[in-house]
């Protein structure tokens, strides 16, 4: 893992994998998506991957998922 945000509550994920629920909740396992997310922000310039805020519907933890197009 690389630098964590203030938050300390920061994972990557494709785009791809958390629009097809492909990504899981670190905390606890569940599939995530954008059904969960509470806000979407940009983060990492110039240009979309962007990041959001996703609240887990199981464990109800609060993280980022910061968004990678690489494979
Ligand atoms: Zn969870």
């Amino acid at each position: 893992m690389t630098a964590r945000g203030v938050e300390g509550r920061r994972i990557t994920a494709r785009r791809h994998d958390f629009l097809e629920y492909k990504t899981v909740c670190p905390f606890c396992g569940e599939p995530v998506g954008p059904r969960f997310v509470t806000r979407e922000h940009s983060d990492v310039p110039p240009n979309p991957p962007y990041a959001a805020s996703v609240k887990c519907p199981r464990c109800r933890e609060l993280y980022e998922v910061v968004f990678s197009d690489e494979v």
